[in-house]
């Protein structure tokens, strides 16, 4: 591309990209309803690459770094982040639009949003925010995600916010309001098809790699016992490290293939003839009944044997506590407040505001602040 290129050559070509690439029931870009307020069009890039963007120079998004999954740094080095978490959902996400021919784009965007509002220690943090908001209306990581795009993350440009496009901000709204009825767009759909696989199959992962649970074990599970089948008819006996590593491949691949062959199916026979068809259509993109009971089934074996495992149980407790007296320290010492959080205390009230802050903490940060200030 040139400087001086004829005016909207981009667009253009942006749009005329997408007609090959995508299908009729894709989010064209061309179609966006664009932002709350209205900005002109980049030369090159379409607008839901300019929200990924937006939301990958988010001081949000870098932080996800140091906000755990679902293990601790103290466990080790291996396991995943909240930013790892979030590229593999990305990678997943942009794997089965790209299938389905759906807007590669704006899935990325949505993949990237998806967790930006988890606060610190995980779901331990977040339940923890949830209670201490409780009598304010409660706490979400999803609802969180908005109030930082919209509210407290900036650009150069004024006013606050990213303005984002309104697909995105919807997008993300329907994943704060899971059951708000009405459709969605196929885009966001992938994107929450995309997280339940990422997490089944990396939390499995990282839950053998750090001894929590053993493959045997696994192997009760009817998914996992068919996994370890195909992977031995695949490669043959494999052990230790490779047998973990082809489980939890094969575990995404399959998840995978049974959602385009399913939603693919579905799609073929609704044929939406455009974005806005397939949300009014309600259309719910899904995998075989069977293979979702089978991932139903290692979640509770998950949710039972790891996430509520006593090493687990053990670091929840701790940071909860100190989630806890930290929030109450803030409280009590607004005065302690960064400034722009003290003005918030003033609109929203000083427990909304100190949960605000509080949930764009680190990991690392959040324990810093208690040792610093609130350690007893
Ligand atoms: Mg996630």
């Amino acid at each position: 591309m040139t400087v001086d290129a004829p005016a909207d050559p981009g667009l253009r070509t942006i749009a005329e990209r997408e007609s090959l690439l995508l299908a009729p029931y894709a989010m064209h870009s061309c179609d966006s309803r664009g932002r709350k307020l209205p900005e002109a069009e980049h030369p090159y890039r379409g607008p839901f690459q300019r929200d990924r963007d937006r939301i990958l120079h988010s001081a949000a998004y870098r932080r996800l770094s140091g906000k755990m999954q679902v293990f601790t740094g103290d466990m080790g080095d291996y396991h995943r982040t909240r930013l790892t978490h979030t590229q593999e959902v990305a990678s997943i996400a942009r794997t089965l639009g790209r299938a389905l021919r759906l807007n590669e784009d704006l899935i990325e965007a949505l993949a990237l949003l998806h967790d930006i509002g988890h606060p610190p220690y995980g779901h331990a943090g977040e339940e923890t925010l949830d209670e201490l908001l409780a009598s304010e209306g409660g706490f979400s990581h999803n609802g969180y995600a908005l109030t930082l795009v919209e509210e407290l993350e900036s650009r150069y440009a004024p006013p606050a916010g990213l303005n984002l496009t309104l697909e995105v901000l919807e997008g993300q709204a329907a994943r704060a309001d899971k059951s708000s009825p009405g459709g969605r767009l196929l885009e966001v759909q992938v994107v929450d098809l995309a997280d339940s696989i990422t997490y089944n199959a990396h939390d499995t992962d990282d839950a053998v790699a750090l001894g929590l649970v053993e493959l045997e074990e696994l192997a009760e599970i009817p998914l996992v016992r068919e996994t370890l089948d195909g992977v031995g008819v695949k490669y043959g006996s494999l052990r230790g490290e490779r047998l973990r590593k082809a489980v939890v491949h094969d575990l995404i691949d399959r998840q995978t293939t049974d959602i385009l062959r399913h939603a693919g199916l579905e799609l073929a026979a609704r044929q939406p003839a455009s974005a806005s068809a397939a949300v009014a259509s309600g259309i719910r993109l899904a995998g075989s009944s069977e293979l979702r009971q089978r991932t139903e089934e290692l979640e509770r074996f998950l949710y039972q044997h790891v996430y509520r495992h006593e090493d687990l149980m053990a670091v929840r407790r701790g940071a909860q506590e100190r989630l806890r007296a930290i929030f109450a320290g803030y409280l009590r010492r607004p005065e302690l407040l960064p400034r722009r959080f003290r003005q918030r205390a003033k609109k929203l009230g000083r427990p909304r505001a100190v949960a605000e802050y509080l949930a764009g903490m680190t990991d690392h940060y959040c324990d810093s602040r208690y040792r610093t200030l609130f350690a007893p």
